[in-house]
């Protein structure tokens, strides 16, 4: 961990402007991070690592994954940060805030990063899980598409340093991360999904090894499923981390665990599935998951 010139020049610039954003009574805003990170690129590279780094790259906006893996390494004893936000601004925010001082062992950071962010933050931070592909729900095939090739030129350059966990039910994310050791998480098919709602996007239509058109047993969310390519035999691969749901009995299966289902729907099933699996490889056990997903079900019921 170097210190160099332009990193201190970014503190000093980025104290300046604290104060100037204080006394000018705007509170706390991104602008000082944003400052560090136009003087000082590889800022991330030259503060002091926490012991754990999870990253969830995604297309959408969404911040329950990351949430919930934060709440379930949080309960299992670890001390954990998070940004707020998915800019590689608000993860420099952080350490800014002064929030990562403390040199706890146990200290994990969990980020949540937009896809078109994660160049700024993971060749630096160098995390020990990325998750990508939390669902995108995308409400244009053209947006999907653009979220598509920034996830793949990302994932394309993670080095093999750590783990990657990817969305095994969609075509287009399971041959993502080629150079890291890829785990994949899948839910499985639910009584009555049929193929009828055809991908969204081009690409999911046709066969990611031959190019010619696939045959879906299933399709959910327009990009989602099981699929076949009757040419050259590619197939969905088995998944690693098979989610189970049982959404009237608010329960997601794992392994032969049985865990609450926080979200009675297929979309919750794929955040619960995604973080369970996370917090698994990162070697939480699985009774201790079991025990803080019931500890949150309780304080939800309570609170409505
Ligand atoms: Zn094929």
């Amino acid at each position: 961990m170097k210190r160099n010139f332009r990193y201190q020049r970014a503190i000093l610039a980025s104290s300046l402007q604290i104060a100037r954003d204080r006394m000018t009574g705007k509170g706390r805003t991104l602008t000082a991070a944003r400052i560090v990170l136009r003087i000082c690129p590889d800022f991330l590279s030259r503060i002091e690592r926490p012991s754990l780094v999870v990253a969830v790259v995604q297309a959408s906006h969404d911040p329950s994954c990351r949430d919930l893996i934060a709440d379930l390494l949080g309960g299992s004893g670890t001390v954990v940060y998070a940004n707020d936000g998915d800019g590689a601004d608000s993860v420099v925010d952080l350490f800014l805030r002064g929030k990562k001082k403390k040199r706890d062992q146990k200290a994990a950071l969990i980020i949540n990063l937009d896809a078109a962010e994660g160049d700024k933050v993971l060749p630096y931070l160098k995390p020990d899980l990325v998750v990508v592909g939390g669902l995108s729900l995308a409400d244009s095939a053209f947006n999907e598409d653009m979220q598509l090739v920034s996830l793949r030129k990302l994932t394309d350059r993670i080095d093999a340093k750590g783990k990657v966990l990817l969305l095994g039910d969609d075509v287009e994310t399971v041959f993502m991360a080629p150079h890291s050791k890829r785990v994949l998480y899948s839910v499985a098919r639910m009584e009555g999904e049929g193929s009828d709602h055809i991908p969204l996007s081009e690409d999911r239509k046709t066969c990611p090894v031959c190019g010619k058109k696939l045959a879906y047993e299933y399709t959910r969310f327009g990009r989602l499923g099981k699929a076949q390519c009757p040419s050259c035999g590619f197939e969905t691969p088995q998944a690693d981390y098979v989610g189970v749901p049982d959404l009237e009995a608010r329960a997601i299966a794992l392994k032969g665990v049985s865990y609450w289902l926080l979200r009675d729907d297929l979309y919750g099933a794929y955040t619960e599935t995604a973080a369970i699996a996370a917090a698994l490889e990162l070697g939480v056990d699985s009774a201790q998951i079991r025990g803080i997903l019931k500890d949150m079900d309780t304080l939800s019921e309570g609170e409505e």
